[in-house]
């Protein structure tokens, strides 16, 4: 089948991973993540799906319902780590983080949580990459918002593969659907019968990323394309990605661009000090 190609050829032409590689799938309950894993089962592949109880009321419950119930149902191997025992655990570890009643408020929020515990479980079991269920939809809304804001040298680390940084403590994120347009996803989920959580986070209703998105929605499936060729074409010429000038964050002690981390920032409440 095509996309089925489509998506093996794309782990193996921007070599992604191998087949015998120990990879983790980050497994949201959403229709790309269930699509991943619904195609590394049926081709073989050696990985352990990871689902993030976010804690946000029913949305959360039905997501890793249709987690549960979609890999009993296939044989794939979960894990589930809620968010409100990893930040208990954190009041207990780490300097700062006393917060009892932390909530996730919107899409920041929820993002940095979800890079920083995904690169500690990965590297906690020796895997060699992450894998996420971006598409191209959503890469193109990255894009673009990063445009709008005025900063596009915040995608010049977007692809397929995340360019940055051979560090050992960092694990490399890859979006093996980064390439495939969400309509061609959704008629894959059709065919195979892949159920989806299709509710929509409710802390995310008002982001600025559903403005973009609904900006994008009546363009042509060719016009999408040509957005991702011509960011491409930007950032070949113009990365001037470093290889590493990554620290490991005082607080925590994962990998962090300043001394404190955005986890660290975010959740403890703690600021870099540049004097
Ligand atoms: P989103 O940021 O919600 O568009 O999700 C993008 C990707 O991040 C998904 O395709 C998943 O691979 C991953 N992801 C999002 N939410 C979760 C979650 N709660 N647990 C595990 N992975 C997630
Ligand atoms: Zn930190």
């Amino acid at each position: 089948m095509e996309f089925e190609k489509k998506f093996i050829n794309t782990i193996s032409k921007y070599k992604l991973f191998e087949k015998k590689d120990k990879v983790i799938l980050a497994l949201s309950g959403g229709k790309d993540s269930l699509v991943i894993a619904f195609l590394l089962k049926k081709f073989g592949y050696n990985f352990t799906a990871i689902h993030i109880d976010l804690n946000i009321g029913e949305y959360s419950k039905s997501s890793r319902k249709i987690c549960e119930e979609f890999c009993k149902e296939n044989e794939i191997h979960l894990e589930i780590y809620s968010f409100l025992e990893q930040i208990n655990k954190l009041n207990t570890d780490l300097k700062g983080c006393k917060k009892k009643e932390i909530q996730i408020t919107g899409c920041a929020m929820c993002g940095v949580f979800k890079k920083w515990i995904l690169n500690k479980i990965a590297r906690e079991k020796g895997a060699k990459v992450i894998i996420t269920g971006h598409n191209l939809d959503d890469e193109i809304q990255t894009f673009l918002m990063n445009f709008f804001k005025g900063s596009p040298e915040l995608s010049n680390n977007t692809g397929p593969k995340s360019k940055n940084i051979s560090d050992k403590k960092f694990i490399p994120r890859v979006k093996p659907l980064y390439y495939r347009l969400e309509k061609e996803i959704l008629e894959y989920t059709k065919i195979k019968k892949i159920p989806a959580l299709v509710k929509k986070c409710p802390r995310s209703e008002d982001s600025y990323r559903v403005q973009i998105r609904n900006f994008l929605e009546n363009r042509e499936s060719k016009e999408k394309l040509n957005l991702i060729k011509s960011f491409e074409k930007i950032y070949d010429k113009k990365a001037t990605k470093k290889e590493s000038d990554l620290l490991y964050c005082i607080n925590c002690g994962e990998p962090s661009r300043k001394k404190i981390c955005k986890f660290c920032e975010t959740f403890c409440g703690l600021k870099t000090n540049h004097n």
